[in-house]
């Protein structure tokens, strides 16, 4: 053989034998199912809360096994992926960390990854350092394996955080994995990601819940929502979102999701202000400039 296509080859990752799925909802249910369409994996085992969940997982074809316990799922595995709601990530890590064979790769999902990482160092000992800290900018307001889809990861960014102890070889086997699944991969510190996605994600999806929530709440909700045209569709989407996900990204991401509700306040306190004023021209002007900046972002490049 070639000593180019010789090298080639080995550059190309091999695939995983056994995949360990916690979780297998959207993101855990996609990322199997993206890897099963690539032949990169050989079998799937899953293990939830859920035995309907898992059922529904087994009969589409997302897992090949249900695993009883975390020992089963991960006794052999060389790749685990924890993709549960972010509360029950420490329950996860502790169940797996015993039963963790020694070359075993570790990974998440998780919306949040400073609360991630504390919790993988306590819990999962000498396995930390093949953990990888990941993220997915991927997904929709739909849960559950029924959920998942195929394509779900293709052309999106994979945020991976890893830390001073993270083993090279397992940051660039897990990178290599969602490159495969169609990603694009990003580094960057949890700490970094956290205020990012405060920003980005975690406060859309609030003021989402928001915007229904004070709807709602109101003894003539029906005939206003009656009245809703498209752009509080467009606005409300996320409102559809799993509660206990963003209850546990609340949690989780405390202090910088404080902070971007703080600086929206800010904002709406402005125009509160303006409005009130009758400020017409810095009423336009600030809508021009929001505007015209969503443009360049939209912009194709
Ligand atoms: P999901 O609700 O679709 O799936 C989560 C699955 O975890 C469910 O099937 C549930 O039964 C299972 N589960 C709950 N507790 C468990 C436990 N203790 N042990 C094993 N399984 C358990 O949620 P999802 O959208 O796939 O999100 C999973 C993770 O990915 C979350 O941490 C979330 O923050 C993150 N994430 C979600 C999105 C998104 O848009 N949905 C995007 C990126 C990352």
């Amino acid at each position: 053989m070639k000593r180019a296509a010789r090298a080639s080859r080995s550059a190309r990752p091999r695939g995983i034998a056994r995949l360990a799925v916690f979780g297998v909802g959207l993101i855990g249910g996609s990322f199997a199912l993206a890897l099963k369409k690539r032949r990169a994996v050989a079998r799937v085992v899953g293990v939830g809360r859920s035995r309907a969940n898992l059922q529904a997982a087994r009969r589409l074809g997302i897992i090949d096994e249900i695993a009883v316990d975390a020992a089963t799922a991960v006794r052999g595995a060389d790749f685990v992926l924890v993709a549960v709601p972010l509360g029950q990530t420490a329950a996860a890590f502790a169940q797996i960390a015993p039963h963790l064979a020694p070359h075993a790769i570790v990974t998440d999902a998780g919306s949040t990854k400073k609360d991630v990482i504390a919790l993988a160092r306590r819990h999962l000992g000498k396995a930390f350092a093949r953990f990888v800290p990941g993220h997915p900018i991927a997904g929709t307001e739909k849960s559950g394996a029924r959920a998942a889809f195929a394509s779900l990861f293709e052309g999106r960014n994979l945020i991976v955080t890893p830390e001073p102890e993270t083993d090279p070889r397992a940051l660039r086997l897990v990178c290599a994995t969602w490159k495969r699944v169609g990603m694009k991969v990003v580094e960057m510190t949890a700490i970094r990601h956290d205020r990012v996605f405060a920003l980005v994600s975690h406060l859309p999806h609030l003021l989402s819940f928001a915007l229904v929530g004070q709807i709602a709440g109101r003894r003539d909700a029906a005939t206003l929502f009656s009245h809703t045209g498209g752009g509080f569709r467009d606005l409300t989407r996320l409102a559809g979102s799993s509660p206990e996900m963003w209850r546990d990204i609340c949690l989780a991401n405390r202090d910088e999701i404080l902070s971007a509700i703080d600086g929206y306040l800010d904002e709406l306190e402005l125009l509160h202000g303006l409005i009130e004023a009758g400020d017409g021209a810095a009423l336009e002007a600030r809508f021009a400039t929001a505007r015209t900046a969503r443009a360049k972002w939209l912009k194709p490049a």
